[in-house]
Protein backbone atom coordinates (compact mmCIF):
# COMPACT_ATOMS: atom_id res chain seq x y z
CA UNK A 1 0.00 0.00 0.00
CA UNK A 2 1.10 3.28 -1.33
CA UNK A 3 -0.13 6.10 1.35
CA UNK A 4 0.56 9.65 1.01
CA UNK A 5 1.38 11.91 3.66
CA UNK A 6 0.68 15.68 3.13
CA UNK A 7 2.80 17.90 5.29
CA UNK A 8 6.38 17.90 6.49
CA UNK A 9 6.94 18.82 9.99
CA UNK A 10 6.97 16.63 13.36
CA UNK A 11 3.86 15.16 13.14
CA UNK A 12 4.10 14.20 9.95
CA UNK A 13 7.08 12.12 10.72
CA UNK A 14 5.84 10.86 13.30
CA UNK A 15 2.79 9.54 11.26
CA UNK A 16 5.16 8.43 8.75
CA UNK A 17 7.62 6.47 11.41
CA UNK A 18 4.36 4.51 12.24
CA UNK A 19 3.06 3.91 9.24
CA UNK A 20 5.87 2.25 7.66
CA UNK A 21 5.71 -0.19 10.61
CA UNK A 22 2.53 -1.44 8.88
CA UNK A 23 3.36 -4.45 6.72
CA UNK A 24 3.76 -3.88 3.20
CA UNK A 25 3.67 0.36 3.47
CA UNK A 26 5.76 2.52 1.78
CA UNK A 27 5.42 6.03 2.26
CA UNK A 28 5.41 9.27 -0.10
CA UNK A 29 5.28 12.90 2.15
CA UNK A 30 4.75 15.90 0.41
CA UNK A 31 7.01 18.37 1.05
CA UNK A 32 8.09 15.67 3.69
CA UNK A 33 11.40 16.41 5.93
CA UNK A 34 14.63 14.83 6.02
CA UNK A 35 13.67 12.74 8.86
CA UNK A 36 10.91 11.35 6.65
CA UNK A 37 13.29 10.83 4.23
CA UNK A 38 14.89 8.05 6.13
CA UNK A 39 11.75 6.13 5.84
CA UNK A 40 10.11 7.26 2.78
CA UNK A 41 10.26 9.24 -0.58
CA UNK A 42 10.24 12.97 -0.19
CA UNK A 43 8.25 14.64 -2.90
CA UNK A 44 8.41 18.89 -3.56
CA UNK A 45 5.08 20.76 -3.58
CA UNK A 46 4.65 23.24 -6.66
CA UNK A 47 2.17 25.69 -4.85
CA UNK A 48 0.24 23.46 -1.99
CA UNK A 49 -3.09 24.23 -4.16
CA UNK A 50 -5.53 20.94 -3.80
CA UNK A 51 -4.36 20.20 -7.58
CA UNK A 52 -0.77 20.25 -6.74
CA UNK A 53 -1.21 17.62 -4.28
CA UNK A 54 -3.07 15.25 -6.85
CA UNK A 55 -0.67 15.37 -9.57
CA UNK A 56 1.75 14.70 -6.49
CA UNK A 57 -0.16 11.67 -5.78
CA UNK A 58 -0.74 10.86 -9.33
CA UNK A 59 2.70 10.60 -9.72
CA UNK A 60 3.42 8.41 -6.54
CA UNK A 61 0.53 6.08 -7.41
CA UNK A 62 -1.24 6.82 -3.87
CA UNK A 63 -3.75 4.72 -2.53
CA UNK A 64 -3.97 6.48 0.31
CA UNK A 65 -3.45 10.42 1.12
CA UNK A 66 -3.66 11.54 4.88
CA UNK A 67 -3.45 15.04 5.77
CA UNK A 68 -1.48 16.46 8.01
CA UNK A 69 -1.88 20.56 8.31
CA UNK A 70 -5.39 22.09 8.09
CA UNK A 71 -4.83 24.74 4.96
CA UNK A 72 -4.97 22.10 2.43
CA UNK A 73 -8.20 21.27 4.31
CA UNK A 74 -9.72 24.28 4.51
CA UNK A 75 -8.79 24.70 0.98
CA UNK A 76 -10.73 21.86 0.03
CA UNK A 77 -8.07 19.02 -0.70
CA UNK A 78 -10.56 16.40 0.35
CA UNK A 79 -13.06 17.45 -1.99
CA UNK A 80 -10.56 17.45 -5.06
CA UNK A 81 -9.47 13.97 -4.30
CA UNK A 82 -12.82 12.41 -3.95
CA UNK A 83 -13.71 14.04 -7.59
CA UNK A 84 -11.17 12.13 -8.94
CA UNK A 85 -11.97 9.07 -6.76
CA UNK A 86 -8.86 9.08 -4.90
CA UNK A 87 -9.08 7.75 -1.25
CA UNK A 88 -7.61 10.61 1.41
CA UNK A 89 -8.33 10.63 5.22
CA UNK A 90 -9.52 14.19 6.21
CA UNK A 91 -12.99 16.56 6.08
CA UNK A 92 -14.57 17.98 3.25
CA UNK A 93 -14.44 22.01 2.78
CA UNK A 94 -17.30 22.04 4.43
CA UNK A 95 -16.84 20.33 7.61
CA UNK A 96 -13.09 21.74 8.06
CA UNK A 97 -14.86 25.01 8.93
CA UNK A 98 -15.07 24.31 12.70
CA UNK A 99 -11.37 25.21 12.44
CA UNK A 100 -11.71 27.55 9.40
CA UNK A 101 -13.47 29.94 11.43
CA UNK A 102 -14.06 30.70 15.42
CA UNK A 103 -17.34 32.14 14.47
CA UNK A 104 -18.89 29.06 12.29
CA UNK A 105 -17.19 26.66 14.93
CA UNK A 106 -18.80 28.50 18.03
CA UNK A 107 -22.22 29.34 16.47
CA UNK A 108 -22.31 25.51 15.44
CA UNK A 109 -21.55 24.41 19.08
CA UNK A 110 -24.62 26.54 20.28
CA UNK A 111 -26.84 25.72 17.80
CA UNK A 112 -26.14 22.20 18.91
CA UNK A 113 -25.94 22.74 22.77
CA UNK A 114 -22.55 21.37 22.94
CA UNK A 115 -20.94 23.07 25.96
CA UNK A 116 -18.58 25.67 25.31
CA UNK A 117 -17.58 29.08 26.59
CA UNK A 118 -20.46 31.50 26.35
CA UNK A 119 -19.02 34.05 22.93
CA UNK A 120 -20.07 36.86 21.19
CA UNK A 121 -18.63 37.21 17.14
CA UNK A 122 -18.06 41.02 16.80
CA UNK A 123 -17.25 43.02 13.72
CA UNK A 124 -15.41 46.40 14.81
CA UNK A 125 -14.14 47.90 17.69
CA UNK A 126 -17.05 49.61 19.36
CA UNK A 127 -18.99 46.01 19.57
CA UNK A 128 -15.54 44.62 20.89
CA UNK A 129 -15.17 47.33 23.59
CA UNK A 130 -19.01 46.28 24.33
CA UNK A 131 -18.03 42.57 24.48
CA UNK A 132 -15.34 43.44 27.25
CA UNK A 133 -17.65 44.90 29.65
CA UNK A 134 -19.86 42.33 29.53
CA UNK A 135 -17.49 39.36 30.37
CA UNK A 136 -15.00 40.94 32.49
CA UNK A 137 -11.33 39.82 32.99
CA UNK A 138 -9.58 37.86 32.31
CA UNK A 139 -11.44 37.32 29.12
CA UNK A 140 -10.51 36.12 26.04
CA UNK A 141 -10.14 37.03 22.08
CA UNK A 142 -10.21 35.24 19.14
CA UNK A 143 -9.66 36.25 15.50
CA UNK A 144 -11.88 34.58 13.32
CA UNK A 145 -10.05 32.86 10.73
CA UNK A 146 -6.87 30.51 10.74
CA UNK A 147 -3.80 31.97 12.50
CA UNK A 148 -1.53 29.49 12.70
CA UNK A 149 -1.80 29.60 16.74
CA UNK A 150 -1.10 33.26 16.51
CA UNK A 151 -4.79 34.65 17.00
CA UNK A 152 -6.02 34.03 20.52
CA UNK A 153 -5.38 36.33 23.31
CA UNK A 154 -5.87 36.13 26.68
CA UNK A 155 -6.02 39.76 28.63
CA UNK A 156 -5.77 39.56 31.81
CA UNK A 157 -6.69 43.50 32.35
CA UNK A 158 -8.30 46.26 29.86
CA UNK A 159 -5.29 47.29 29.16
CA UNK A 160 -3.78 43.90 27.67
CA UNK A 161 -7.61 43.54 25.59
CA UNK A 162 -7.26 47.34 24.55
CA UNK A 163 -4.05 46.19 23.23
CA UNK A 164 -4.97 42.76 21.61
CA UNK A 165 -7.66 44.79 19.64
CA UNK A 166 -5.33 47.10 17.94
CA UNK A 167 -3.19 43.93 16.50
CA UNK A 168 -6.13 41.10 16.03
CA UNK A 169 -7.55 42.75 12.80
CA UNK A 170 -10.75 41.84 11.50
CA UNK A 171 -13.82 39.58 13.04
CA UNK A 172 -13.42 38.20 16.86
CA UNK A 173 -14.65 35.96 18.74
CA UNK A 174 -14.79 37.46 22.38
CA UNK A 175 -15.34 35.12 24.94
CA UNK A 176 -15.73 33.93 28.84
CA UNK A 177 -12.25 32.46 30.47
CA UNK A 178 -13.00 29.15 31.30
CA UNK A 179 -10.85 27.41 34.19
CA UNK A 180 -9.69 23.94 34.62
CA UNK A 181 -7.19 21.36 33.20
CA UNK A 182 -6.83 21.22 29.07
CA UNK A 183 -7.50 18.15 27.29
CA UNK A 184 -6.89 17.23 23.82
CA UNK A 185 -9.23 14.53 22.72
CA UNK A 186 -8.96 13.53 19.27
CA UNK A 187 -11.19 10.85 17.43
CA UNK A 188 -10.82 9.32 14.18
CA UNK A 189 -14.15 9.37 11.80
CA UNK A 190 -15.83 8.02 8.93
CA UNK A 191 -19.08 9.98 8.44
CA UNK A 192 -20.80 8.17 10.85
CA UNK A 193 -18.38 5.61 13.13
CA UNK A 194 -16.57 7.04 15.99
CA UNK A 195 -12.60 5.69 16.92
CA UNK A 196 -11.02 8.03 19.25
CA UNK A 197 -7.32 7.92 20.21
CA UNK A 198 -5.92 8.33 23.57
CA UNK A 199 -6.28 11.40 25.60
CA UNK A 200 -2.82 13.77 25.46
CA UNK A 201 -1.92 17.02 27.20
CA UNK A 202 0.12 19.75 24.76
CA UNK A 203 2.35 22.57 26.51
CA UNK A 204 1.77 25.73 24.86
CA UNK A 205 3.36 28.59 26.58
CA UNK A 206 6.91 28.26 25.50
CA UNK A 207 8.50 28.57 29.29
CA UNK A 208 8.25 26.09 31.96
CA UNK A 209 5.15 26.37 34.58
CA UNK A 210 3.31 27.78 31.10
CA UNK A 211 4.52 31.06 31.37
CA UNK A 212 5.84 33.19 28.52
CA UNK A 213 3.77 33.83 24.86
CA UNK A 214 1.74 30.18 23.24
CA UNK A 215 3.82 28.52 20.77
CA UNK A 216 2.72 25.58 18.47
CA UNK A 217 3.79 23.46 21.46
CA UNK A 218 6.60 22.83 23.17
CA UNK A 219 5.72 19.10 24.16
CA UNK A 220 2.89 16.76 24.95
CA UNK A 221 2.31 13.10 26.41
CA UNK A 222 -0.19 10.53 25.88
CA UNK A 223 -1.77 8.76 29.11
CA UNK A 224 -4.76 6.97 29.73
CA UNK A 225 -5.22 8.63 33.50
CA UNK A 226 -5.37 12.05 31.65
CA UNK A 227 -8.98 10.97 31.43
CA UNK A 228 -11.28 8.72 33.48
CA UNK A 229 -13.89 6.20 31.69
CA UNK A 230 -16.60 8.43 32.77
CA UNK A 231 -14.70 11.84 31.54
CA UNK A 232 -14.42 9.82 27.91
CA UNK A 233 -17.95 9.15 27.85
CA UNK A 234 -19.18 12.16 28.55
CA UNK A 235 -17.00 13.80 25.94
CA UNK A 236 -17.66 11.32 23.38
CA UNK A 237 -21.84 11.57 23.94
CA UNK A 238 -21.55 15.27 24.27
CA UNK A 239 -19.27 16.53 21.66
CA UNK A 240 -18.25 14.15 19.41
CA UNK A 241 -21.21 12.36 18.58
CA UNK A 242 -22.99 15.22 17.70
CA UNK A 243 -20.46 16.74 15.78
CA UNK A 244 -20.20 13.78 13.80
CA UNK A 245 -24.36 13.07 13.15
CA UNK A 246 -24.56 17.14 12.45
CA UNK A 247 -21.24 17.14 9.91
CA UNK A 248 -21.20 13.19 9.03
CA UNK A 249 -16.99 14.39 9.59
CA UNK A 250 -14.44 12.45 7.91
CA UNK A 251 -10.62 12.44 9.30
CA UNK A 252 -9.46 13.47 12.31
CA UNK A 253 -11.82 15.73 14.77
CA UNK A 254 -9.90 17.12 17.71
CA UNK A 255 -11.69 18.77 20.12
CA UNK A 256 -9.63 21.10 22.58
CA UNK A 257 -11.57 20.63 25.60
CA UNK A 258 -11.29 22.41 28.92
CA UNK A 259 -11.94 20.53 32.39
CA UNK A 260 -14.15 23.07 34.33
CA UNK A 261 -15.95 22.20 37.50
CA UNK A 262 -19.53 22.41 35.36
CA UNK A 263 -17.95 19.49 33.13
CA UNK A 264 -15.77 19.35 30.11
CA UNK A 265 -16.26 22.34 27.67
CA UNK A 266 -15.08 22.66 24.33
CA UNK A 267 -12.24 25.57 23.43
CA UNK A 268 -11.67 24.65 19.86
CA UNK A 269 -12.24 22.11 17.47
CA UNK A 270 -9.40 21.30 15.02
CA UNK A 271 -9.88 18.93 12.16
CA UNK A 272 -6.52 16.89 11.68
CA UNK A 273 -3.92 15.51 14.32
CA UNK A 274 -2.57 18.18 16.90
CA UNK A 275 1.27 18.89 16.85
CA UNK A 276 2.93 17.83 19.07
CA UNK A 277 -0.12 15.67 20.63
CA UNK A 278 0.63 13.15 17.65
CA UNK A 279 4.23 12.21 18.09
CA UNK A 280 3.42 10.59 21.74
CA UNK A 281 0.11 9.03 20.35
CA UNK A 282 2.17 6.92 17.62
CA UNK A 283 4.58 6.04 19.72
CA UNK A 284 2.32 4.47 22.18
CA UNK A 285 0.05 2.99 19.15
CA UNK A 286 0.38 -0.91 19.36
CA UNK A 287 -2.43 -1.33 16.28
CA UNK A 288 -1.71 -1.23 12.54
CA UNK A 289 -2.10 2.47 11.94
CA UNK A 290 -2.53 2.23 8.04
CA UNK A 291 -5.15 -0.82 8.21
CA UNK A 292 -7.32 1.68 10.14
CA UNK A 293 -6.59 5.15 8.26
CA UNK A 294 -7.62 2.98 5.30
CA UNK A 295 -10.72 1.38 7.41
CA UNK A 296 -11.06 5.38 7.92
CA UNK A 297 -10.79 6.56 4.48
CA UNK A 298 -13.71 3.70 3.31
CA UNK A 299 -16.36 4.35 6.08
CA UNK A 300 -15.49 1.04 7.49
CA UNK A 301 -14.58 2.22 11.09
CA UNK A 302 -17.55 0.44 12.96
CA UNK A 303 -16.20 -2.35 15.08
CA UNK A 304 -12.96 -1.16 14.94
CA UNK A 305 -10.59 -1.40 17.86
CA UNK A 306 -7.30 0.55 18.63
CA UNK A 307 -5.01 -1.54 20.92
CA UNK A 308 -1.83 1.11 22.92
CA UNK A 309 0.97 0.07 25.21
CA UNK A 310 0.54 -0.05 28.73
CA UNK A 311 2.70 3.18 29.85
CA UNK A 312 2.80 6.68 28.91
CA UNK A 313 4.76 8.26 25.99
CA UNK A 314 6.19 11.65 26.57
CA UNK A 315 7.28 14.21 23.46
CA UNK A 316 9.93 17.44 24.54
CA UNK A 317 10.33 19.54 21.39
CA UNK A 318 13.84 21.23 20.91
CA UNK A 319 13.15 24.79 19.61
CA UNK A 320 15.57 27.28 17.97
CA UNK A 321 16.39 30.57 20.43
CA UNK A 322 14.21 33.54 19.63
CA UNK A 323 11.09 30.81 18.92
CA UNK A 324 8.09 31.89 18.59
CA UNK A 325 9.43 34.99 18.06
CA UNK A 326 11.98 35.64 15.01
CA UNK A 327 15.17 32.80 14.88
CA UNK A 328 18.31 31.65 13.07
CA UNK A 329 18.17 28.95 10.93
CA UNK A 330 21.21 26.96 9.77
CA UNK A 331 22.45 25.65 13.39
CA UNK A 332 23.98 22.27 13.29
CA UNK A 333 22.55 19.30 14.73
CA UNK A 334 24.33 16.45 16.47
CA UNK A 335 23.16 13.63 18.60
CA UNK A 336 20.37 12.37 18.03
CA UNK A 337 22.05 8.67 17.07
CA UNK A 338 23.30 8.76 20.94
CA UNK A 339 19.37 10.02 22.31
CA UNK A 340 18.31 6.91 20.22
CA UNK A 341 20.65 4.82 21.40
CA UNK A 342 19.10 5.12 24.60
CA UNK A 343 15.79 3.75 23.26
CA UNK A 344 14.06 7.56 22.53
CA UNK A 345 12.95 8.39 18.68
CA UNK A 346 13.39 12.03 17.63
CA UNK A 347 11.12 13.03 15.28
CA UNK A 348 12.07 15.40 12.93
CA UNK A 349 10.04 19.10 12.73
CA UNK A 350 12.28 21.94 11.11
CA UNK A 351 15.56 20.36 9.83
CA UNK A 352 17.45 20.37 6.71
CA UNK A 353 20.53 18.52 4.92
CA UNK A 354 22.66 21.72 4.75
CA UNK A 355 26.64 22.37 3.80
CA UNK A 356 27.00 21.06 7.81
CA UNK A 357 24.93 17.81 7.41
CA UNK A 358 21.51 18.36 9.57
CA UNK A 359 20.56 21.70 10.43
CA UNK A 360 18.34 23.35 12.20
CA UNK A 361 15.26 25.14 9.73
CA UNK A 362 12.53 26.03 11.69
CA UNK A 363 10.98 27.12 15.05
CA UNK A 364 10.18 23.69 16.24
CA UNK A 365 13.30 21.55 15.52
CA UNK A 366 13.06 17.91 16.87
CA UNK A 367 10.45 16.16 19.32
CA UNK A 368 12.25 13.86 21.32
CA UNK A 369 9.94 10.83 22.68
CA UNK A 370 10.20 8.24 25.09
CA UNK A 371 7.94 5.65 27.09
CA UNK A 372 8.20 3.59 30.41
CA UNK A 373 6.06 1.91 32.42
CA UNK A 374 4.84 5.29 34.54
CA UNK A 375 4.47 8.71 33.36
CA UNK A 376 7.61 9.73 36.17
CA UNK A 377 10.02 6.94 33.73
CA UNK A 378 8.78 8.39 30.76
CA UNK A 379 9.46 11.75 31.55
CA UNK A 380 13.01 10.38 32.69
CA UNK A 381 13.82 8.99 29.63
CA UNK A 382 12.68 11.29 27.29
CA UNK A 383 14.96 13.70 29.36
CA UNK A 384 17.96 11.86 29.35
CA UNK A 385 17.68 11.29 25.67
CA UNK A 386 17.24 15.16 25.40
CA UNK A 387 20.40 16.29 27.03
CA UNK A 388 22.39 14.04 24.19
CA UNK A 389 21.14 16.69 21.30
CA UNK A 390 22.78 19.65 20.58
CA UNK A 391 22.64 22.93 18.54
CA UNK A 392 23.36 26.73 19.27
CA UNK A 393 20.44 27.89 21.17
CA UNK A 394 18.39 24.84 21.80
CA UNK A 395 15.53 25.54 24.43
CA UNK A 396 13.32 23.44 25.98
CA UNK A 397 10.85 22.93 28.70
CA UNK A 398 11.71 20.85 31.60
CA UNK A 399 8.20 20.61 32.77
CA UNK A 400 6.61 18.14 30.15
CA UNK A 401 4.02 15.95 31.92
CA UNK A 402 4.64 17.56 35.20
CA UNK A 403 1.16 18.24 35.27
CA UNK A 404 0.26 14.87 34.84
CA UNK A 405 2.46 13.85 38.00
CA UNK A 406 0.37 16.31 40.03
CA UNK A 407 -2.57 14.41 38.97
CA UNK A 408 -0.94 11.18 40.31
CA UNK A 409 -0.15 12.72 43.76
CA UNK A 410 -3.59 14.19 44.17
CA UNK A 411 -5.09 10.40 43.50
CA UNK A 412 -2.90 8.80 46.12
CA UNK A 413 -3.04 11.51 48.83
CA UNK A 414 -7.06 11.51 48.29
CA UNK A 415 -7.50 8.19 48.40
P1 LIG B 1 -7.62 27.91 20.89
O1 LIG B 1 -6.80 28.07 19.64
O2 LIG B 1 -9.00 28.43 20.76
O3 LIG B 1 -7.55 26.53 21.49
O4 LIG B 1 -6.85 28.79 22.00
C1 LIG B 1 -5.48 28.59 22.28
C2 LIG B 1 -5.27 28.46 23.78
O5 LIG B 1 -5.83 29.59 24.46
C3 LIG B 1 -5.99 27.26 24.38
O6 LIG B 1 -5.22 26.10 24.24
C4 LIG B 1 -6.17 27.70 25.81
O7 LIG B 1 -4.98 27.50 26.56
C5 LIG B 1 -6.41 29.18 25.69
N1 LIG B 1 -7.87 29.44 25.64
C6 LIG B 1 -8.64 29.52 24.55
N2 LIG B 1 -9.93 29.77 24.89
C7 LIG B 1 -9.96 29.86 26.23
C8 LIG B 1 -11.02 30.08 27.19
N3 LIG B 1 -12.28 30.33 26.81
N4 LIG B 1 -10.68 30.08 28.49
C9 LIG B 1 -9.41 29.87 28.90
N5 LIG B 1 -8.39 29.65 28.05
C10 LIG B 1 -8.65 29.63 26.72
Amino acid sequence: MRILILGGGGREHAMAWKLVQSPGVSIFAAPGNPGIAQIGTCCPVADGSPESFLSIADHAGADLTVVGPEAPLVAGVVDAFRARGRKIFGPDQAAARLEGSKVFAKSFLTQRHIPTADFVAVDNETDARRALDRFGFPVVLKADGLAAGKGVVVAQTRAEAEQALATLKGRLVIEEFLRGEEVSFIALCDGRNVLPLAPTQDHKAVFDGDTGPNTGGMGAYCDRAILSEAQTREILDRVIYPTVEATRFTGFLYAGMMMTADGPKVLEFNVRMGDPETQPLMHRLASDFAAVLMAGAEGNLGGAHLAWRPGPSVCVVLASAGYPGAYESGRAISGIESAEALGATVFHAGTRIGAQGLETAGGRVLGVTAGGDDLRTAIDRAYEAVRQVHFDGMHYRSDIGRKGLRRYNERTVGT
